[in-house]
């Protein structure tokens, strides 16, 4: 529809063919109202019943809720309409009908749960505010692939039906190649690390894991969009570098474009994280969560940190932080250790104050200590060759991390469950649509 005018775009004098949906109808008696409705806004269509043609009022009045229609007409000026213009119709066409009964109201007048809007999520997205958050996780991800094209690194896409998962059997989703055991690539891990020792060094990937996690939680998905970096002669600082940076612009980028979705989402202020992320080490992660005193038993030097703990110091700390120089031991085997303590990794997640955003480190690039850690994993370093072998020709110092995109959008815009950050999300529960 070559002719077709956004409603935003109508102005006063204006002769325009509109589209969209019908999205509410007011019938005052002598006068109607028919509110269209499209990407850009809503529009007032006026019936003014005994002077137009009564076919004309009637296909405009009488449509259903959420059908499409195209309009005719002369746009006006009218201080009383929503927008202060209206158009008055010398034609209306109903494209296609919507039942009169629908499954959840797109003018969010009745509240839907989230399963019933995941189940419609056409309807759903008609509202202005879960539209508002995938126009912001589009404008994220436009941001940070700037950013990452200033940090001078090559967007790559690696497979995601592999023979090997990065870190073993477990939490990977099985398949069937051609008759042959394979599997849903769990993070493109080892593939990025592979191209550091290439001619590309430095680069980056957005696209799809899978994790098998039988867990159901608000920030867990069974399919996530990772974003990975990844640089040759990068330490665990440049690599901490890269990410704030990135994670910064992606909020700058929002900040900066995305003023009505905020608007929609309720927003009278956005403000990108200002300042350094500070950067704490795990052990003093620890002793600040022990003195929160938020846990029923104390932290000791080598445990994880339990979810209740990471809230406590989320609260403690206030901002996004880093947590760096984690114990070896509960990092994964090709994360290197520190040259001086082979007790401490260079492994380091950056943390929103409700949640882990980021894992990363410095990468163990030497063959033998490689090949030693699958061995202490309990992995075939045999399985592994395509990888292992590469790093026999000249693998050099890398760094780099993967940050979760449905985390980045959930906890930028205060989301309750990461499912709101997907359009068709994949759990326990969930395949399909
Ligand atoms: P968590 O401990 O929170 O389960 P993880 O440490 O297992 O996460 P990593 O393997 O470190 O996850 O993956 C890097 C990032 O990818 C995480 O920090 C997170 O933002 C994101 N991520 C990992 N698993 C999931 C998932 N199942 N659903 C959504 N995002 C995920
Ligand atoms: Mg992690």
């Amino acid at each position: 529809m070559q002719d077709r005018t956004y409603t935003a775009d109508a102005e006063p004098g204006d002769t325009v063919t509109v589209a969209g949906w019908a999205h509410e109808i007011r019938d005052l008696g002598g006068i109607a109202f028919l509110i269209v409705r499209d990407t850009t806004g809503k529009i007032q269509v006026k019936f003014e019943k005994d002077e137009m043609d009564d076919d004309l009022v009637e296909t405009g009045t009488d449509v259903n809720r959420e059908s499409v229609v195209k309009v005719s007409g002369d746009v006006e000026e009218e201080p009383r309409a929503p927008t202060d213009v209206e158009i008055v119709p010398d034609s209306v066409e109903v494209i296609a009908a919507a039942e009169p009964e629908l499954p959840l109201d797109p003018s969010g007048k009745v509240d839907a749960d989230l399963s019933t809007r995941l189940d419609n999520r056409t309807l759903d997205l008609r509202k202005d505010e879960q539209k508002a958050i995938f126009e912001i996780r589009a404008e994220i991800l436009r941001s940070v692939r700037e950013a990452f094209r200033e940090l001078g690194s090559t967007e790559i896409n690696t497979p995601k039906i592999v023979a090997t998962g990065t870190e073993g059997g477990t939490e990977l989703f099985p398949i069937t190649y051609f008759g042959q055991e394979a599997f849903m690539n769990q993070s493109p891990q080892l593939f990025k690390q592979l191209m550091v020792g290439s001619g590309l060094e430095r680069v980056f990937e957005i696209g799809p894991i899978f994790r098998a996690e039988e867990h159901n939680t608000p920030r867990h998905l069974n399919e996530a969009t990772s974003i990975d970096f990844e640089s040759a002669f990068f330490d665990y600082e440049d690599a901490m570098d890269a990410c704030e940076t990135v994670v910064k612009a992606a909020y700058e980028g929002v900040a900066e474009n995305c003023q009505a979705e905020l608007e929609a989402l309720g927003y009278e202020e956005f403000e990108a994280p200002s300042g350094e992320f500070p950067r704490l080490t795990y052990e003093e992660a620890i002793e600040r969560i022990n003195a929160t005193g938020a846990l029923d038993d104390q932290l000791v030097w080598g445990d994880d940190l339990p979810t209740e703990g990471e809230t406590a110091l989320g609260d403690d700390v206030g901002s996004h932080y880093f947590i760096t120089d984690w114990p070896s031991e509960i990092k994964p085997f090709y994360i290197k250790d520190h040259d001086d303590d082979p007790e401490l990794s260079t492994g380091f997640d950056l943390m929103h104050p409700s949640m882990e955003l980021v894992s990363g480190g410095q990468r163990e690039h030497r063959y033998d200590r490689l090949v030693e850690g699958f061995e202490q994993q309990g992995l075939d370093p045999e399985a592994f060759d395509y990888y292992t072998k590469m790093f026999k020709y000249g693998m050099p110092p890398h760094a780099g991390w993967g940050l979760g995109g449905e985390r980045l959008v959930m906890t930028m815009l205060g989301l309750e469950n990461i499912r709101e950050a997907v359009l068709f999300p994949r759990d326990r529960q969930r395949l399909s649509p």
